[in-house]
């Protein structure tokens, strides 16, 4: 695989970085993950656009190949063949030689990476017909959800309580209602109302999550912004999560209890098949 690195495209065992680097230090990063479909990028403008909040968020000085991110992320899915699949993109305060909790002079230049993930079969997963079955976590990951950050520990770990539990994946629940989950945004389903939580610094604003209710309200679909409980969606006829490496994703199981009949519910669904169909009209 070939990726790209500070400037340069160099076959992934050639490319490094500084072991000062404050991405591996302190997880003083941010990044995006685009998915490819048909060897186009999905969504790009919104993610490139949540970059660049999450770097002036963090006071992070834009890398100088910024505006040059579209031609990079294309190149690096062009050599590698990307048909279906991801790219990913990090973003550091880079380093100026040694470890300190103090950040680096402004002028240090952030690191810049990207790397592919062929993903054949991505748009069409047996996961996705299945469906993902939950399990509901605490969230104790700091305040501001909304910035993109490397800080994903508490997420990973999040994976492994949902797979030690015979699960796909885990929703986190602060002060008894559902933030959203360890990589991706929190939906229920009732009456044929989708209620997904507001935006606000307890979560990432999901750039699918954005597509999706665009779609969803054009679909003459009814859309509820706002906090529900893990009760109230144990109770609900359908779940699912949106991200941009799952595109739409239907639940059918929380805390072992079953939603529906235990299969895909029909708006996610549709919603997904929207997405789908919608995205790749604007992929670039
Ligand atoms: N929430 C969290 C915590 C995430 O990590 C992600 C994606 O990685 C999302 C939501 C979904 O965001 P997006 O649709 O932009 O991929």
């Amino acid at each position: 695989r070939t990726v790209y690195v500070n400037g340069e495209y160099l076959p992934e065992t050639e490319a490094t970085v500084s072991i000062f680097d404050r991405g591996f230090l302190m997880a003083d990063g941010v990044y995006e993950v685009t998915s490819v479909l048909g060897g186009k990028l999905i969504d790009f403008a919104g993610h490139l656009k949540r970059l660049e909040r999450s770097l002036n968020e963090l006071d992070m000085q834009k890398p100088a190949d910024f505006d040059n991110l579209l031609d990079i992320h294309r190149e690096l899915v062009r050599v590698n063949g990307i048909d279906e699949g991801l790219i990913y993109l990090q973003v550091t305060r880079g380093s100026d030689g040694d470890r300190d909790f103090a950040f680096p002079s402004a002028d240090t230049k952030p690191t810049v990476v990207l790397f592919t993930q062929n993903k054949p079969g991505l748009a069409h997963s047996e996961a996705s017909k299945k469906g993902n079955k939950i399990i509901s976590i605490e969230d104790i990951r700091w305040g501001r959800r909304d910035i993109k950050t490397v800080q994903l520990l508490y997420p990973s770990m999040g994976k492994m309580m949902a797979k030690a539990a015979g699960c796909d994946d885990a929703w986190m629940v602060e002060d008894g209602k559902v933030t959203e989950g360890t990589s991706n945004n929190a939906y229920i389903v009732k009456g044929g109302k989708i209620i997904t939580r507001q935006l606000s610094n307890d979560i990432l604003h999901g750039i699918t999550r954005a597509a999706v209710l665009r779609f969803a309200k054009e679909a003459q679909m009814v859309v509820e912004e706002r906090s529900f409980t893990i009760d109230e969606a144990k109770e609900a006829d359908e779940a699912f999560t949106t991200s941009a490496s799952a595109f739409v994703m239907p639940v059918v199981e929380i805390d072992g209890v079953q939603m529906g009949d235990g299969t895909p519910g029909p708006i996610a669904k549709r919603l997904r098949e929207i997405y789908l169909d919608e995205s790749l009209k604007t992929a670039i």
